[in-house]
């Protein structure tokens, strides 16, 4: 019987240079993303990947707290680490949800090296050997060096779809609004399905609208090739008032996050897509536990994007890999990074699709040079207020939003620093 036990567990905040910052109802992305990559080693010395958002001293001294609960601990014993570092009530006084699912990946990674096969044949074998996506569109500040890559009106809009389309071969298309008065993304969004017929569209202003709001948008919407509404406003119950006047399909990733609120949507629907985040629901394996209990239900499913580099990005394909009624194509925000921190560089886009890799485990290797260039970048960057625009310091979200940026002003925010690309 393989066991391999954990004898060190690393974490290591990168920060990887986005082409543009990316608006979002809250705030942006500041020109980078800010991620912690976790390795675990075994006493055999086989090195698993895990990864999740954010970085900095305190997500840093999480992961390496965990050392204490699972030095020792078998990697393939997946159900007895869930219950060591995030069962139901202590997960009351200490929320370890993300934490776990860097450290399951690496476990699943771990598993998948030690028998010589793929995490997603791990989990039930592989439907698909390739993982089609989105392009996931933003309201974008200028590059903070170039002054490139703006993305605020219609025009601005189609231009980036349709580069993005001719270069990677998306579609369908998501634009994240929530950013703009919702006249102004309503036109946006038109002028992007006119723009490419025959593909199909989504539009996520991530919570921040009235219900009022809401269903005179997605009424102004019906005629459009629509996916799914996602996350229109904000609450289970306000998104089943919204479904009730809008004939579209609603999606959640903020509102059906556990497996509670699963449940509560099977007995009081809400939302009809639930889209599964490897690191919101703290796994792979719980997005496959979930996807059971939808598919159960009636309810479809998807694969939702948090923010990835390559190591989240390969949870990401694994799990599209095996799932068995993926009938919408996935969301990343990868295609917006300007470099990545693997082995080989970043995964490539070909006729809209990411193939999943073919490699034991997760598939992916990390390149340590690029992973001390990025570690460094932090080092000197800092972290950033993903719940602050850099235009507007003054403002912040509220839900339904009372503050709309203002669609005319097209200067670059101040402030901003650049960050590196490594050589
Ligand atoms: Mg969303």
């Amino acid at each position: 019987m393989p066991r391999a036990q954990i004898a060190d567990i690393r974490a290591t905040p990168v920060t990887v240079p986005l082409e543009a910052p990316l608006r979002h109802s809250n705030g942006a992305h500041w020109g980078r993303f800010v991620r912690t990559l976790v390795e675990v080693e075994t006493t055999d010395g086989c090195v698993g990947y895990g990864e999740f958002g954010g970085g900095g001293e305190e997500a840093s001294a999480a992961v390496r707290g965990l050392l204490a609960y699972l030095r020792g601990h078998d990697v393939f014993q997946l159900e007895a680490l869930r219950y060591k570092i995030c069962n139901p009530t202590a997960s009351l006084y200490n929320n370890r949800t993300q934490v776990h699912a860097a450290v399951e990946f690496a476990c699943l990674d771990i598993m998948g090296k030690v028998l010589g096969v793929r995490v997603c044949d791990l989990l039930g074998g592989s439907l698909r050997d390739r993982v089609p996506f989105a392009s996931y569109l933003f309201f974008r500040h200028p590059d903070a060096e170039s002054g490139a890559g703006e993305v605020r009106t219609a025009d601005q809009l189609v231009a980036h779809a349709q580069a993005l389309k001719a270069r990677h071969g998306f579609r369908a298309h998501k634009l994240k609004g929530g950013v703009f008065p919702p006249d102004h993304e309503l036109e946006a969004y038109r002028a992007l399905a006119d723009s490419l017929p025959g593909d199909t569209f989504r539009y996520d202003p991530n919570a921040v609208l009235s219900v009022e709001q809401a269903i005179r948008f997605g009424r102004a919407i019906a005629d459009i090739d629509n996916d799914y509404f996602e996350d229109p406003v904000f609450g289970m119950p306000a998104l089943a008032r919204v479904r009730e006047f809008v004939r579209l399909p609603i999606a959640t990733n903020t509102v059906v996050v556990d497996f509670q609120q699963l449940a509560m949507n099977v007995h009081h629907r809400a939302v009809d897509v639930v889209l599964l985040d490897t690191t919101f629901w703290g796994g792979i394996r719980p997005c496959l536990k979930a996807a059971a209990i939808c598919e159960t239900f009636g309810l479809s499913v998807a694969v939702h994007s948090s923010g990835e580099l390559g190591v989240q990005l390969a949870t990401m394909l694994h799990l599209g890999a095996v799932l068995p009624a993926l009938t919408f194509t996935a969301d990343a925000h990868y295609h917006h990074l300007r470099d990545d921190v693997i082995v080989g560089g970043p995964l490539p886009y070909v006729d809209g699709a990411i193939a999943v890799p073919t490699g034991p485990g997760l598939g992916i290797t990390l390149d340590a040079e690029k992973v001390a260039f990025y570690h460094d970048a932090f080092l000197r960057l800092g972290g950033y207020p993903y719940d602050r625009d850099p235009a507007r310091p003054d403002w912040f979200a509220t839900v339904p939003n009372l503050d709309w940026a203002d669609p005319r002003d097209a200067a670059r925010p101040p402030g901003l620093k650049p960050a590196p690309v490594a050589p």
